[in-house]
């Protein structure tokens, strides 16, 4: 499939906010989201490592000219931006290119990711971001399958991979605490192949960063109160969660 194809799939009004996450996702501050222009094109105000920059959100069918990206200085200097970037779902014509090229300077970056950088940059963002946006993700290209596949926690009833992009939500890890015997018993599957177990926690919830640690803490706290547990099983999880974690930034379970 073209590249482009696959991003006109993608509502125009979401555009932008796949722009947001996107940058979320590679550690930018997301500071504003400024006036619609006049050809319905978006821009972003996002910060990091001290600069703050200018994304032109355009989902374009056909390439961006030099007609579409207008004002360049104008707009970074409304809103104060030593960078700008073009977010473009297509390529630039040559103008365009030739122009963006020429407008840098010592204190101004200005330039532009098309469709083809998005989507070498898109293999490193969580499939969980990528579903809000694409339909299966995994089925994308066969790099997407690997990188979305290769986290395999397999049912303890059925033996289907619980970590596969379409069972997240219908999976769970369950624990059952025997404060009697101090133990933990740890039972992993979907809903409903394995018992309701007394602390249930879904896949996705699992691959919060904080919801994680707030887990780790608690399993923890009663380790360290001498409590029993299936060591291998544990480390299981915590090494096949770090393939599908979402990163600390991207805020909690809800
Ligand atoms: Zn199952």
């Amino acid at each position: 499939m073209e590249i482009n194809d696959l991003f006109l799939k993608i509502d125009p009004n979401d555009w932008e906010l796949f722009a947001e996450d996107f940058f979320s996702n590679f550690g930018y501050k997301i500071l504003s989201r400024a006036a619609v222009g006049q050809d319905g094109g978006k821009d972003l105000i996002i910060e990091k490592d001290g600069d703050k920059i200018l994304v032109s959100c355009k989902r374009y069918s056909k390439s961006v000219g030099l007609k579409d990206e207008i004002n360049i200085i104008d707009r970074m200097e409304q809103h104060d931006c030593n960078v700008f970037l073009g977010f473009y779902s297509s390529n630039v014509s040559q103008g365009l290119h030739d122009r963006i090229n020429s407008m840098n300077s010592n204190n101004r970056q200005i330039n532009y990711l098309n469709g083809s950088n998005i989507y070498d940059y898109m293999k490193k963002m969580p499939a969980d971001v990528l579903e809000k946006y694409f339909e299966e993700p995994h089925k994308l290209s066969k790099e997407f399958g690997e990188i979305f596949s290769n986290a395999e926690l397999l049912c303890e009833g059925c033996h289907g991979n619980i970590l596969e992009v379409n069972m997240r939500y219908s999976s769970e890890i369950g624990f059952d605490i025997n404060y009697d015997e101090k133990e933990i018993k740890i039972l992993w599957g979907h809903k409903k192949c394995i018992p309701k177990l007394s602390l249930s926690l879904t896949i996705t919830e699992l691959m919060y960063t904080e919801e994680r640690q707030k887990f780790d803490e608690y399993i923890k706290s009663l380790l360290d109160d001498g409590f029993k547990v299936d060591y291998s099983k544990l480390y299981k999880i915590k090494r096949e969660f770090e393939k599908i974690q979402i990163p600390p930034y991207w805020g909690t379970y809800i």
